[in-house]
């Protein structure tokens, strides 16, 4: 029997012979017709094994050609479980593993390591999924269940006798990085890879870096002022020598694959030459035209040449076009008139910037939810209807208020306060199904600030359930409770109605706890409006094909594993792109997102999986329909001697298939998904125990047409 080892010397598995001369695993196993399989069941606890019975589906296994050992395991994850195999591999001299366990998306890497480290190619290896495909979803069939195992576990015995060794390849790395998004996710991924050594190139698209948190009051649990802690950090990204920021920025395309992205990025015109403006303000003084400013929400006014906030970074200014009267006219010009440093162009034009890089982060925040015209809240209906973020402007210090809480009817300070949860939230008709996690605290913060601001005002709270978990919320709810006698109403509003002359507004809901229905009047209503997908996140969806959660944020590669991950390898999340949170658990992910980009490039080289699609050059016309139908634009059509030719670039394949049935030549396939092992599967399923493991490519062909 050959016993094989990893050789860096050939870059593949050796197999060390009688007499010591290596030959490599690709010409062992691909001579090995009749291979010798291993198959390893796991009960995994009682997750697989509470439903099926797997004495029983080790008992078929062992009969089933090829299997030289059948093997279960409580857990095969377990060292105990991986050193089975290693001993099946070394002592018994097996060649192919079949694992018969949870989801490949679980367990494979895991797997595949184990079988490397015995030895063997670790693409000799075949999942079979008893947990996510069989006992799950057949609990209450546990006969069935372990039939239907029997024949899983069949299948993959079939498939596993077809299979190729392959090989990985390693591709070089840029030792640099692209954040998308300046909030406090990027900021902090940004910070966290320059302080490592790596270039970071931030790409925002707003005027200034910050996000929301530049827009907060306080922050909960620990009531800092959130642009007191945020700036410094803004301030430091924008002096690191290794960081270079591009604000007013846009991500326009995105090529490539792990190690080697190329982006091409627009910078918009500010129509202010950044390298001679020093943000003194004294253009935006001269400026006749006042807009409303976004950064406050509305409630307070800005010049058609301004900075968002003045706490901004960079402190460049800003035309913003549709409202100057130079752009839609021709006539004005104070700006310019006063500007003493020359800055301000408007002749200046979009730039376009390209850049290379080896992994990117994408921290491209969240947006509010904003109430629908007519429905219940009132918000567009009611002045005094107000959100969450709107309280922050309010209440802030630098806000347009200069942090005098006051209701913006008629600019006098509320007496009576009612805060409505879960906006938008927990409720599919009326925004989204998720919890959005922070608005709970968020209310429970403004609450207090109000409280301490003016202490005699009336504060209800209306909810559905509180959710004050983590770090010293708890504590926080019960403070604002006992000592500040916050009212908390369980009960969802059913009616708001305003009071035209008072402004004022009377909500009639059922307090649930009391089973009685009540109307209350309030001066001012805060919505805790949830949180949803950014407006940015569509465009970068637009140039990057990240798959979305059913909740319409990015998707991890695993809940679990593999939280800041996305599927495409080299390309992470960070904080709210990712799903709603509050800024501890944005600055955790960011910090493990800048980790796992800094792994992938402190190595210099990466593996690229050989898990792709491979063009048969004899059958290829050159068609090019497999150029049009790849999602990732792995396949390249090139002239050769013999006419166009189609090439799949491995590094950007993700193996997906959908070029496979897609070209009319039947030229393509996928590694691991061959016709010949797919076929020996089905023909597996078709012909019953025991047989199908021995059938040939023509056998497995005739069942298939059965
Ligand atoms: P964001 O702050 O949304 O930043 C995303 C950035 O990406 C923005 O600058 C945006 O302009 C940029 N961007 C978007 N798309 C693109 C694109 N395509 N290209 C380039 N740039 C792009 N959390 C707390 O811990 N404590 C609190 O007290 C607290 N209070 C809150 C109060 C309210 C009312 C709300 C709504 C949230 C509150 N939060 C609080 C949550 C906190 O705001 C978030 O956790 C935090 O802002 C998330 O940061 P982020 O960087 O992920 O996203
Ligand atoms: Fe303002 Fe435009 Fe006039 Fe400049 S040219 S002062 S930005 S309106
Ligand atoms: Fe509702 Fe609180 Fe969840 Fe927000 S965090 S959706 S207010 S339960
Ligand atoms: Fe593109 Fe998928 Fe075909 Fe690979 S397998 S070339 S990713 S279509």
């Amino acid at each position: 029997m050959p016993v094989l080892a990893w050789s860096d010397d050939v870059n593949s598995y050796e197999s060390l012979g009688e007499n010591g001369v290596g030959e490599t695993a690709r010409e062992v196993n691909s001579i090995s017709s009749n291979p010798r399989i291993g198959v390893f069941i796991c009960h995994c606890g009682s997750n697989i094994a509470g439903t099926v019975n797997p004495s029983k589906v080790r008992e078929a296994a062992e009969k089933l050609p090829g299997v030289v050992t059948a093997k279960e395991n409580k857990y095969t994850c377990s060292d105990l479980g991986q050193d089975e195999i290693i001993s099946a591999i070394k002592q018994n001299g097996v060649e192919r593993v079949v694992i018969a366990a949870c989801s490949p998306r679980m367990h494979e890497p895991t797997f595949r390591n184990c079988v490397k480290q015995a030895g063997l190619n670790p693409y000799l290896l075949q999942m079979v999924n008893l947990r996510e495909q069989c006992s799950w979803v057949h609990s209450r069939e546990k006969d069935k269940a372990t039939e239907k195992a029997i024949g899983l576990v069949r299948m993959g015995v079939a498939k596993a006798a077809r299979l190729e060794p392959l090989e990985a390849r390693e591709v070089p790395v840029e030792q640099s990085s692209l954040v998308i998004g300046g909030g406090v996710a990027g900021i902090q991924a940004a910070l966290d890879l320059a302080e490592m050594g790596f270039k970071v190139y931030v790409v925002e698209s707003e005027p200034s870096i910050g996000g929301r948190m530049a827009q907060l009051d306080k922050t909960f649990p620990t009531g800092d002022c959130a642009i007191c802690i945020l700036a410094p950090k803004m301030v430091e990204l924008s002096r690191h020598p290794n960081i270079t920021l591009l604000s007013y920025s846009e991500v326009e395309e995105i090529h490539g694959f792990i190690g080697n992205y190329n982006v091409k990025v627009r910078k918009k015109a500010r129509y202010v030459d950044e390298s001679k403006c020093v943000g003194c303000g004294v253009c935006a003084d001269a400026c006749p035209v006042k807009v409303d400013n976004k950064f406050d929400l509305g409630f307070g006014k800005r010049k058609a040449i301004y900075v968002p906030f003045p706490q901004a970074v960079p402190l460049k200014y800003t035309i913003d076009r549709e409202n100057c009267i130079h752009f839609k006219t021709g006539k004005c010009g104070a700006c310019v008139k006063a500007c003493s440093n020359d800055a301000i162009d408007y002749e200046i034009v979009d730039d376009e910037i390209e850049l290379k890089v080896g992994t990117i982060i994408c921290a491209t925040g969240f947006d509010i939810y904003v109430p629908k015209k007519r429905d219940v809240y009132r918000y567009w209906e009611s002045r005094n209807v107000i959100t969450g973020l709107e309280l922050e402007r309010l209440i802030n210090a630098s806000g347009p208020t200069g942090g005098n809480f006051i209701r913006p009817s008629d600019g006098k300070p509320p007496k009576r306060v009612a805060f409505i949860q879960c906006v938008g939230s927990r409720n599919r008709k009326l925004g989204s199904a998720y919890c959005s996690r922070v608005c709970c605290m968020y209310t429970i913060k403004n609450a207090q600030i109000i409280k301490e601001h003016q202490p005699d005002t009336d504060i209800a709270v209306y909810y559905n359930d509180i959710r004050a978990f983590g770090k010293g919320f708890e504590e926080l709810y019960h403070r604002v409770r006992e000592e500040y006698g916050i009212e908390f109403i369980r009960g969802r509003p059913a009616k708001l109605s305003e009071n035209p002359e008072t402004g004022s507004i009377t909500i009639r809901a059922e307090e649930t706890l009391l089973s009685k229905i009540t109307e209350r009047e309030f001066d001012l209503i805060v919505l805790a409006t949830g949180l949803k997908p950014s407006e940015g996140s569509k465009r970068i969806g637009k140039v990057l094909p990240l798959s979305l959660s059913s909740d319409g944020f990015f998707q991890e590669a695993h809940p679990k594993l593999r939280p800041v991950d996305t599927a495409i390898d080299g390309i992470y999340l960070a904080g709210c792109a990712q799903g709603p949170k509050d800024i501890p658990d944005s600055v955790a992910q960011a910090k493990a997102a800048a980790a796992s980009a800094a792994a992938i490039m402190a190595g210099k080289q990466v593996r690229i999986e050989p898990l792709t699609a491979i063009v048969d050059e004899e059958l290829c016309v050159g068609c090019g329909l497999c150029v049009e139908m790849c999602p990732y634009g792995a396949p390249e059509v090139h002239e050769s001697e013999t006419g166009s030719k189609a090439k799949i670039v491995e590094a950007l394949c993700h193996g997906c298939g959908t070029c496979v049935p897609a070209c009319p030549q039947k030229a393509i396939a996928a590694n691991q998904f061959t016709d010949e092992q797919i076929t020996s599967e089905i023909a597996s399923a078709l012909g019953g125990v025991g047989r199908a493991a021995g059938k040939t490519k023509k056998d497995a062909n005739r069942a298939e047409g059965a």
